[in-house]
């Protein structure tokens, strides 16, 4: 399959002949949740986003954001973030040989995460602060230099992930009653419904934020925001707006999980449906099995944003051990059998 470029020009702000900047991300898996499906008494449908080529959906808003910046000329681009956009910028930069730098909350990104950053190349700074003022700094960085900002509030991020909402539009014929989906700085949720509505569907629209990071469920924003799910601990959601209009005007919601009903999704995804995703895409399951999708509804979507892999120290911590033995045949068998 091309990147998301190629497959939906039509449909998104490039030309042809428009230089394009791609790892060939989007198109990817959906797959049925036959478990969590019976679970939830409806038909639970999962969009693998941890297939894209970087381990999150954050590559479908990068291609855009990245080539439009090509287009215009920039040398260098900047981001603030939680961990995956800094992995995603840091990547398409490279392929594009732009200088990329991205500022992260210092202590508070994953593993994996901080590791793609580094290995692409990119000039990672460690904030003392959190994502919010670190989002606040960049936007002041890029108001005096020529440098290109691509957080979710370029316009293009949105346009590129815009096409995840296409791909399901496509997969599913049409059918669809709710999309449920984790919530940090809110551009993937309005690129979805922005997607949808350009699709002609109004799936309900169910927005899910960790307990000790979720503004929008409180109505104001949280100062400082704590959560288990490292991509969604945002105390002040830089589409705040766009995101409670998607929700409302689909007739959907959003609702706090806990971190604990967070790790159970998270375990459950990976045991009993063979996907392992990272802690905060977890939130779209566990926000459908705590709180449900309301009436009429048969067949649902959950966004599973990015890989397990990313971030592997929280996965140790809440799996299980692994089993030491001997090298005889008889300890093999009890390890093993017993
Ligand atoms: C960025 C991210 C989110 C949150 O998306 P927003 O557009 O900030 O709401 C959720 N999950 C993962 C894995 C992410 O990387």
């Amino acid at each position: 399959m091309p990147g998301i470029i190629e497959r939906y020009r039509e449909r998104l702000p490039f030309a042809p002949g428009d230089p394009v900047v791609s790892l060939q991300e989007g198109s990817t898996p959906l797959v049925l949740a036959e478990r969590l499906s019976e679970k939830a008494g409806l038909e639970v449908w999962l969009k693998l986003e941890g297939a894209n080529p970087t381990g999150s959906f954050k590559d479908r808003g990068m291609t855009c954001a990245v080539s439009a910046a090509v287009r215009e000329g920039a040398r260098a681009v900047i981001c603030a973030s939680t961990g995956n956009t800094a992995a995603s910028a840091a990547a398409y930069s490279a392929k594009a040989g732009l200088r990329g730098a991205v500022i992260v909350p210092e202590g508070k990104i994953a593993t994996g995460k901080l590791a793609q950053a580094l290995m692409h190349g990119a000039r990672v700074v460690a904030l003392r602060g959190n994502f919010d003022e670190a989002l606040k700094l960049v936007r002041e960085v890029v108001s005096r230099h020529p440098i290109s900002l691509v957080n979710s509030v370029n316009e293009y991020r949105i346009e590129g992930q815009k096409t995840a909402a296409f791909e399901i539009a496509e997969a599913l014929a049409g059918e669809l009653d709710a999309l449920c989906i984790p919530v940090g700085n809110a551009g993937n949720i309005t690129a979805y419904w922005k997607g949808f509505r350009e699709a002609g569907l109004e799936p309900r629209m169910l927005g899910f934020q960790a307990a000790g990071a979720a503004p929008l469920v409180h109505g104001r924003p949280v100062e400082h925001p704590e959560t288990i799910a490292s991509a969604i601990r945002i105390g002040n959601p830089a589409r705040w707006e766009e995101a409670m209009d998607a929700m409302t005007s689909s007739g959907g919601a959003v609702r706090a999980v806990t971190d604990a009903e967070i790790l159970a999704a998270y375990r459950l995804l990976a045991a009993s449906e063979g996907v392992f995703c990272e802690p905060a895409s977890a939130a779209s399951v566990a926000g459908l099995l705590v709180h449900g999708a309301g009436e009429d509804v048969h067949r649902v979507v959950c966004v599973l944003t990015g890989h397990g892999l990313k971030d592997p120290q929280t996965a140790l911590e809440h799996a299980g051990a692994v089993v030491p033995c001997d090298p005889e045949l008889a300890a093999i068998e009890r390890a093993v059998l017993e």
